[in-house]
């Protein structure tokens, strides 16, 4: 018989560990659940494997044991599903897989969150360690005559031998409790506790539950079971139970579908993002049950990737059960489940904005920015999205929807007026793009996202024709200036057309190569100068996106808006005219500056600098 090999946790593992051990992580029940739920997992595997290998034995008893010695005050789990290999233990047990691992240990340094991140991440297996000093795992793999011993004290180590052979696959927990010398610390080698903990959080698991000679749970399938039965707790343990989140749902939405295709389903919107939302665009979160019996979970395709936030169970009467993830996209009747599935979850949400104005922002905060993907992926939903989405205005501090900018929009106004442009809201109000607008008391949307900005430069092509337009600000096209008042403009510009060649032909010569044009302005109340798209051009912000991006769009050419009646330009006007040869370093400053504006560093930044310098030095005297 092979004899005990020590191995060391990986690095993050160990870690993990030790913040189990000394977690004051206030619910520590929650390990049975943990436990439980990868009994469970194996069982589903077991029961898949035998699907598609008609070789292996079929699991004639498929159950979870439970056992507790209170004397020798140990508790045992034990579930003759998959089981593991030896290289499995090390693999699962003795590493983690799950990415992002390095950037929860990171935000789990700081205590304030530790106990909160501990759930939400679902640390399973090493939970165990917050209530026993020891943990024994004895596992046989599914088809395999080997059994295997894994044991460790949570101490960074863990020995692995080769044990005395089990009946029958699967895996064996054997936890010896710490003693306790907490106040109030629960006993759980105590059959009271032990039965509570597991009706309150897995009565719902599909496989039977034995303790002392009886099953202990119902089994029942929560979405199967009327909504009138089911209370707000058990939806909220449910869910917990499905995504290992320590928080409430924000929101769950039950679907019974019978017609030509009958299915239910039990769909949540979590509060809040998971970590990875948006650097594993691919994650999805439904479950696909047939009959009740699980069949595979992250099942794309059963949801569009907008709304890959959504969690929850889909449980179909119409599909074979030996289905495969790779027929599975070509099937009609998932096609059929998605898209009602689909326009479900846009009627919950409708119902939300219009019922809980609170905690549909909240999810707006959470999700909004992955929702507004679908404007682009989805041309048919594209207005019933846009009809979801949250803005922030120039008006107040307030989210609003279109349908509410819209009615509040002055008579004769062209569209819905957007800027975008910039990262935050205090650098978009900064802009002085918006200032001719706010003159004329418009109220424009500021949006932030880098989504926007290519959904206001595609809207014209994605929107149908009813709605109203989304018309970009950015752009030297749009005015906020009634034609009157454009041609009342236009003409006090022309009497200054003269005078304001030398300058432009100035600024052009510096500044040319990035300029399609320099117009004098009166779009501009206190600022100086302004930087704007030419029409259909793209923000700077996109372009170094697109850039960062690997792709490269030809170089945008920009409008220089000149204030003809701010002090600055009327002394630059002067200058240019008398051909002082101090315009351009004066004439550097505004530009840069509204490159500033803009997000972008000026192309010299230690002259720009030193120019200020010079200007306060200046100004403040010797
Ligand atoms: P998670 O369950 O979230 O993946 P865990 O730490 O609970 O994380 O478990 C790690 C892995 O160990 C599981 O994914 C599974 O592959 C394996 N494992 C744990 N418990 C069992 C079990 N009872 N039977 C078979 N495999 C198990």
């Amino acid at each position: 018989m092979m004899s005990e090999e020590k191995f060391y946790f990986q690095s993050e593992a160990a870690e993990l560990l030790k913040m189990m051990i000394s977690s004051v992580y206030s619910n520590k029940d929650i390990f049975l659940r943990e436990l439980i739920s990868n009994a469970s997992d194996a069982l589903d595997k077991r029961r898949i494997e035998c699907l598609k290998d008609s070789e292996l034995a079929e699991n004639e008893k498929p159950e979870i044991k439970i056992a507790a010695d209170s004397e020798k005050k140990t508790l045992t789990v034990s579930d003759n599903g998959i089981g593991m290999t030896r290289d499995e233990l090390i693999q699962y047990l003795g590493t983690i897989a799950k990415s992002g691992t390095k950037e929860f240990l990171k935000a789990a340094k700081n205590q304030d969150t530790q106990n909160e991140l501990i759930g939400q991440f679902g640390v399973g297996f090493y939970s165990v360690f917050m209530v026993a000093d020891k943990v024994e795992v004895i596992t046989r793999k599914l088809g395999t005559q080997e059994t295997y011993r894994f044991e460790s004290e949570g101490d960074g180590s863990y020995t692995i031998s080769e044990s005395e052979q089990r009946d029958e696959c699967g895996t064996t927990v054997t936890l010896h409790l710490r003693e306790n010398s907490e106040e109030g610390a629960k006993n759980y080698s105590d059959e009271w506790t032990i039965r509570s903990i597991i009706g309150k959080y897995s009565d719902f698991i599909s496989w039977p539950i034995v303790f002392k000679d009886t099953t202990i749970n119902s089994q029942k399938a929560i979405w199967q079971r009327p909504d009138s039965e089911i209370t707000e707790e058990e939806y909220k343990d449910f869910y917990k139970h499905l995504t290992h989140d320590w928080r409430d749902p924000l929101t769950h939405i039950k679907i019974n579908a019978e017609g030509s295709t009958n299915f239910k389903g039990l769909l949540f919107i979590p509060s809040e993002a998971p970590f990875d939302l948006f650097m594993n665009p691919e994650s999805g979160g439904i479950s696909l049950y047939i009959n009740r019996v699980f069949i595979m979970n992250d099942c794309k395709d059963l949801i569009a990737g907008y709304m890959r936030f959504v969690r929850g169970v889909i449980d179909s009467e119409d599909l074979p059960l030996n289905i495969s993830r790779e027929i599975l996209q070509d099937e009609p009747i998932i096609r059929v489940i998605r898209r009602s599935t689909q326009r479900k979850i846009f009627a919950e949400l409708k119902k939300l904005l219009a019922n809980d104005r609170e905690k549909y922002i909240k999810f707006w905060l959470a999700f909004g920015r992955v929702f507004k993907e679908g404007i682009m992926q989805d041309s048919e939903h594209a207005k019933n999205i846009l009809e979801l989405a949250l803005f922030r205005t120039t008006n107040n501090d307030e989210w609003t929807t279109l349908a509410e900018y819209e009615s509040r929009m002055k008579d004769g106004q062209e569209g819905i007026y957007c800027l975008a442009g910039r990262d935050n809201l205090s650098s978009l109000r900064a802009s002085p793009k918006l200032e001719q607008f706010t003159a004329k008391g418009y109220e424009v949307l500021l949006l932030t996202d880098p989504v926007d900005e290519v959904i206001l430069a595609e809207s014209s092509f994605v929107l149908p024709e009813d709605m109203k337009k989304l018309v970009n600000i950015a752009s030297d096209s749009v005015s906020a200036y009634t034609e009157d008042e454009k041609k009342a403009n236009d003409e006090k510009l022309k009497e200054s057309e003269s005078e304001f060649e030398p300058l432009k032909a100035k600024a052009l010569e510096i500044f040319g190569d990035k300029l399609e044009a320099v117009k004098p302005s009166l779009n501009l109340t206190s600022s100086p100068a302004c930087l704007r798209d030419s029409a259909g051009g793209i923000s700077l912000r996109m372009e170094n996106m697109l850039r960062a991006a690997g792709q490269n769009p030809p170089p945008q050419k920009r409008v220089l808006e000149l204030n003809i009646s701010h002090p600055v330009v009327k002394k630059l006007l002067k200058m240019a005219k008398e051909n002082d040869a101090k315009t351009e370093e004066v004439l550097r400053v505004p530009y840069d500056q509204s490159l500033i504006l803009e997000g972008a560093v000026p192309d010299d930044a230690a002259g720009f600098v030193k120019r200020i310098d010079d200007l306060m030095t200046l100004a403040l005297g010797e």
